[in-house]
């Protein structure tokens, strides 16, 4: 099949080929640069600039890659600046937890996952929130920490903080 348009991603001609999005049938257009790195972006971080534009792009599947780019990229800046239906943001989270690293576990070795409920097994102080979570807090709806498995994030205070994964107890 005769490919009809440049690179999605930076507009490039070199070596394009069509990409499936997964876990969707979507495909979009990729040249080989953005092929390249897409799963390791930070081995050509300048290139992925163009996501700047990319990022703005009415086609789902292509704001998908460009978020789990950034994702990638621990580029917070410009996820938060991305606009995106739910629906489209879940496909995007999709892909990112399929090549998921090492689990994140609790004190006692057990697997934690999003959502789950923890309790904190010991007092400690919150760098930059001038608050200390004390021991026995219960911490509801837990997140996972993008490329970090022994931190979780959840709220304690009001305060949507990291917590040492070791320092807690599922429960
Ligand atoms: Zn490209």
């Amino acid at each position: 099949m005769a490919i009809d348009k440049n690179c999605e991603l930076c507009g490039s001609d070199n070596g394009l080929s069509e990409y499936k999005v997964e876990p969707k049938e979507d495909t979009i257009v990729m040249c080989e640069t953005c092929l390249a790195s897409v799963d390791t972006p930070a081995e050509n971080e300048t290139h992925w600039h163009c996501l700047n534009d990319a990022m703005w792009s009415e086609v789902p599947a292509v704001q998908v890659m460009a978020y789990r780019v950034y994702s990638r990229l621990g580029n917070q800046e410009q996820l938060d600046m991305m606009y995106m239906e739910d629906e489209v943001k879940a496909w995007a989270e999709q892909g990112l937890e399929a090549e998921n690293r090492e689990p994140t576990r609790d004190a006692n070795g057990t697997i934690l996952v999003e959502g789950d409920s923890v309790s904190i097994i010991k007092d400690l102080v919150v760098k930059g929130a001038g608050f200390t979570a004390k021991q026995g807090t219960t911490v509801k709806n837990i997140r996972m920490v993008q490329d970090d498995p022994t931190h979780i994030q959840g709220k304690v205070n009001g305060s949507t903080i990291f917590i040492i994964s070791a320092f807690l107890k599922k429960l």
